[in-house]
């Protein structure tokens, strides 16, 4: 099987009110993981799903106007916690990542990207198009910190979509179109654009058997897909294409009941963050 393995880490937290995410909730704020995956590709070798919150990103929200930023959503990042840091534990120096995948470009997402100078970057370019040559100020209302970007990012950085989409079979539920990325069906590519355009969602199955969603930021939390419960109105400025995002919401819900052996993982839930925390290896 292409992919070998399949490790989430948890790279620093914000804090939010629960209430965004569940109206029904109150104003008490949570916690949110950042957390990023490492796969590894017997032809590709190790690779990144996005690359979480790190010092780059402190650095860059200590002065306006991206210290809006940390007041909005306070982040909590020791130096240890980098994604950098954690794989250098693992025995994986940073130059051993070929590539990193990117779910969409908001800070919690690429805040680690200058860390791995070698590394090639695959993402969409309807992702990328939608921030690229931005202001700081229009950017960074998209949630976006451009200077987190690495000065070469043009040079190392490819497009899947710009193959075309392949009709999935309805393993995948109702996400019915994707990008095999590697030609090997391990790494499918979905269009999950709701919360961010072009944002990018990865199906990727394992040796074993295990399949495992990758689902970025279409939810926060499980919760929101198990019982779909869409996120407070507040929430819609940090959404760019709310009808989209409601339609995520509801395939994700699908999919969870039609294949329930799938393991959905978004970015920022609990559920992801403490496969990290035990140190769960998908195999
Ligand atoms: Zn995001």
């Amino acid at each position: 099987m292409p992919i070998n393995l399949l490790k989430l880490y948890e790279c620093g937290y914000c804090t939010h009110p629960e209430k965004i995410v569940n109206p029904k909730k109150n104003l008490k704020s949570i916690k949110f993981p950042a957390t990023v995956a490492l796969l590894k590709h017997s032809q590709q070798g190790y690779m990144l799903f996005d690359t979480g919150y790190a010092s780059h990103f402190l650095q860059e929200t200590k002065y306006f106007p991206y210290s809006i930023y940390s007041k909005l959503t306070p982040v909590y990042f020791l130096e240890n916690q980098s994604i950098k840091n954690q794989l250098e534990k693992d025995g994986i120096n940073a130059n051993e990542i070929s590539t990193i995948i990117l779910s969409h470009f908001h800070g919690d997402h690429v805040g680690g990207l200058k860390d791995f100078p070698k590394a090639n970057i695959l993402t969409s370019k309807k992702a990328y198009t939608n921030i690229s040559g931005l202001t700081k100020v229009k950017a960074l209302t998209k949630g976006c910190l451009l200077e987190l970007l690495p000065e070469d990012i043009e040079k190392r950085m490819s497009f899947f979509d710009e193959s075309t989409f392949l009709q999935l079979d309805n393993r995948y539920g109702p996400f019915n179109k994707g990008i095999d990325l590697f030609g090997d069906s391990s790494v499918i590519a979905i269009d999950l654009t709701g919360h961010a355009i072009g944002q990018t969602g990865l199906f990727v199955q394992l040796p074993s058997g295990k399949r495992v969603l990758l689902c970025a930021d279409a939810v926060w939390v499980s919760e929101a897909y198990e019982k779909m419960i869409l996120p407070h109105k507040i929430a819609h400025l940090l959404i760019e294409d709310v009808n989209s995002y409601k339609e995520n919401v509801k395939n994700l819900h699908e999919l969870s009941k039609q294949a329930p052996e799938i393991d959905i993982l978004p970015t920022h839930c609990e559920k992801s963050a403490d496969l990290a925390r035990r140190g769960y290896v998908y195999e």
